[in-house]
């Protein structure tokens, strides 16, 4: 997969609603794992809530966010938590896994120049998404959870400079998915300056590149696009407006 410089239509850590992803992608992004969607990218949809199916972490010390596989469909097993993860069907060709697992091998074995690249959108609640920005897809594993086989995906964020330049961003720019559900429930899904529900953001009250934390709900507030612009603004000579 070459280089590339994608159009940013959502900022990190935008508030969306899925018709919103839906309309971006121009695909009906249906499934958490979604290989090449586009010819220069790939989708993740991941969730840590509670109920939620897969358990998708973020290792705070390293900055990795941990994407778990994909179970068989249903129609294959009497509990799909039972089985291994399938690297491939039935009839033999690759699953979801199987295909990320193979990209994440080839770039760690040399055979590719540039990792894949993975753009992830999490789940805030029901019909609430949040744009989490890319990432490169750095290493894969089968790991045995004592019971079964289940696949990891390892991914690290990165910011595009430009066309030939890209770089990782540091830990402490990644707002955990447990931070900002807490956040929406503490800010009641509105800016926190006007009570406006449209064009919502996560904000670092203090901007993570002077050193606030993204890891706790006290450095972390939505604010509406109005209110964000404004204080990128003020803030523009130390931060520009995408780190922020
Ligand atoms: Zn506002």
């Amino acid at each position: 997969m070459k280089s590339f410089f994608p159009k940013p239509t959502f900022k990190v850590d935008d508030i969306i609603s899925y018709a919103e992803l839906v309309a971006d992608e121009n695909a009906n992004v249906q499934k958490g794992m979604n290989f090449q969607i586009k010819p220069e990218y790939s989708i993740f949809l991941m969730s840590v809530r509670k109920n939620a199916p897969y358990a998708d972490e973020f290792d705070e010390k390293t900055g990795t966010l941990i994407y778990e596989g994909h179970d068989v469909p249903s129609n294959l097993a009497k509990d799909t938590k039972e089985v291994d993860q399938p690297i491939a069907t039935p009839k033999g060709s690759p699953t979801e896994n199987g295909k990320f697992y193979t990209a994440a091998q080839s770039y760690k074995m040399g055979m590719i120049e540039h990792p894949h690249k993975i753009k992830v959108y999490e789940k805030i609640k029901s019909g609430i998404w949040c744009y989490k920005g890319f990432f490169n897809l750095v290493d894969a594993k089968i790991v045995n959870t004592g019971k079964r086989n289940v696949f990891k995906f390892y991914l690290l964020p990165v910011e595009f400079i430009s066309k030939r330049k890209e770089i990782i961003l540091p830990h402490s720019r990644i707002i955990p998915t447990v931070v900002k559900i807490e956040v929406w429930k503490r800010d009641k899904g509105q800016c926190v300056l006007c009570a406006s529900k449209e064009n919502l953001h996560y904000d670092h009250d203090l901007p993570y590149s002077k050193g606030g934390t993204s890891l706790t709900a006290e450095n972390v507030r939505i604010l509406c696009m109005k209110h964000n612009l404004k204080k990128s603004d003020k803030i523009l000579s130390f931060s520009p407006i995408f780190l922020s």
